[in-house]
């Protein structure tokens, strides 16, 4: 399969790692939108938010709780960070394996665009 995150997930590409277990990674966003942004992904392939099933409510819930350690290690919890989601095109989604995105380091503004 041709994903860029699963090549960065099994070493084929490099990325600056935050965070690493066995079921997902956090990463530093090679393009950042903010003064700290980075990605949290699980490692197994699930190209969009329409395609989880019941069986991934643990991997999901995980990329929550690992996003907000890495924004405590960060140093961006107490100021505040905002997590993004997209899903599909309208949403704003160019790499079709999930990640959170977590930004964080400047006030952000509602809605976003
Ligand atoms: P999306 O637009 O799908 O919600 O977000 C994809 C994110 O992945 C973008 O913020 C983009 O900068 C980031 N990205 C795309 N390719 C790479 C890559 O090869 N390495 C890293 N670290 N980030 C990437």
């Amino acid at each position: 399969m041709d994903c860029i995150f699963c090549k960065l997930v099994n070493g084929d590409i490099p990325a600056t790692l935050l965070y690493e277990d066995d079921d997902v990674i956090a990463f530093e966003d090679i393009m950042p939108a903010a003064p700290s942004h980075f990605l949290v992904i699980p490692k197994r392939h699930i190209s969009t938010l329409n395609d989880l099933t019941d069986e991934d409510a643990p991997v999901v819930g995980k990329l929550q709780i690992i996003a907000a350690k890495v924004a405590k290690q960060k140093g961006i919890s107490e100021a505040g960070y905002r997590v993004v989601m997209n899903c599909n095109e309208m949403g704003g989604q160019t790499v079709y394996h999930i990640h959170m995105h977590v930004l964080g380091g400047r006030s952000m503004t509602w809605p976003p665009g």
